[in-house]
């Protein structure tokens, strides 16, 4: 597969760039063409990232040498493979592939400045994406199903991601995005080591389904700066029924937020508008209430303080598999999504990401 590096960096579009997470270079207005106006991607200015004067979480780690004892406390975990909640205890060292389809061996999809996602992430520069190929969630609208469910993807080594995280720094991201990251948690953070070592120095995101075990991130504690979770379901039934059986989401979800929140606290940009440290909450509003927008909102108000960052999604479309079921077979209404707006707001949420009305000119 063609990496997307040469083509975001030369202007261009990636066909992930233009799907994922409602991106917002595909002409959606809810950007902020303040933004990329003027963005020059130039090597070796760390200037414009920001980078000369923040240290990232993981580096005193690193320095320690506990960074990459962690890794290898991950890395040891694969031997019967419990990173996510599926818990298949296969052994993945051995070639053996668990429910995300992943063996020991680390697969990219693609690599990029990324524009789409959240304004405080993509900054002038971009957020320096990185998407890891194959998922343990595996839904069944999922936008970018051919990661994460069909594999497509390049093998690659942990010296292979040391450099791409620096490639990335190098043209002036903001930070390392890692995209559906659990099933290779243990690659990331060797890489990062190595990549610390060579003189990364952007904050970590660590860009999640939600879907995570409290005791995997725990050895997280300390290396991610910005946790940008999804919080997709308030019902576990739902969950099971559009997340291949992952019945547990709502509950589990709730605890590793709490986890990533203890870690990390709440999320505020720097003077520059540039997160870098914080929680970041995704809830994707889908048709029929099958999210459960209300109790995600509900929960959040009550477990964490009101001005958690959130950010309302309101890009669902019918991806994948769909289409096979009635009440996602649609795009949400806008009356849809300014119910889960008012909601937030009578929760009295005070960070919130909210999209613009000219969204719904197409539906
Ligand atoms: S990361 Fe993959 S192999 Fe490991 S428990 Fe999760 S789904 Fe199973």
């Amino acid at each position: 597969m063609t990496s997307c590096f040469n083509l975001a960096a030369a202007g261009s579009l990636c066909a992930l760039c233009t799907q994922y997470g409602g991106c917002r270079e595909n002409g959606d207005p809810s950007v902020n063409k303040t933004d990329r106006e003027g963005s020059e991607l130039t090597m070796d200015d760390t200037s414009k990232n920001g980078s000369s004067d923040f240290k990232p979480a993981y580096l005193a780690l690193h320095e320690s040498g506990e960074l990459e004892k962690r890794g290898k406390e991950l890395w040891a975990v694969m031997e019967q493979c419990r990173l996510c909640p599926r818990e298949c205890r296969v052994n993945r060292h051995a070639g053996e592939e668990g429910f995300c389809h992943a063996s020991s061996q680390l697969e990219i999809s693609s690599f990029h400045p990324h524009f789409g996602e959240e304004a405080p992430l993509v900054g002038r520069n971009g957020s320096g994406t990185i998407f890891f190929t194959n998922c343990s969630l595996r839904c069944v609208f999922c936008i970018n199903f051919e990661v994460s469910h069909l594999g497509i993807g390049e093998p690659r080594s942990i010296e292979n991601l040391a450099d791409i995280m620096l490639r990335l720094q190098a043209i002036g991201c903001h930070n390392i995005n890692v995209v559906t990251p659990t099933h290779y948690s243990p690659h990331i953070v060797l890489a990062l080591d190595r990549a610390a070592k060579e003189g990364l120095r952007l904050p970590v995101v660590y860009n999640t389904c939600g879907w995570e075990r409290v005791e995997i991130l725990k050895v997280l504690d300390g290396i991610v700066d910005i946790y940008l979770p999804d919080f997709k379901y308030a019902d576990g039934a739902m969950a099971a029924k559009y997340s291949a059986g992952a019945e547990t989401y709502p509950v589990v979800t709730k605890q590793a937020l709490l986890e990533m929140h203890r870690q990390v606290g709440v999320a505020k940009p720097d003077r520059n508008g540039i997160m870098r440290r914080g929680l970041m909450i995704r809830h994707l509003v889908m048709p029929n209430d099958v999210s459960g927008t209300k109790q995600v909102i509900s929960w959040i108000a009550d477990n964490l303080p009101k001005d958690t960052y959130l950010n309302i999604m309101s890009q669902y479309r019918p991806m994948y598999r769909a289409e096979e079921f009635n009440e996602i077979n649609r795009k949400i209404t806008r009356n849809e999504y300014e119910e889960a707006v008012a909601c937030a707001k009578k929760a009295g949420l005070t960070n919130l990401d909210i999209q613009g009305y000219p969204l719904w000119r197409n539906l």
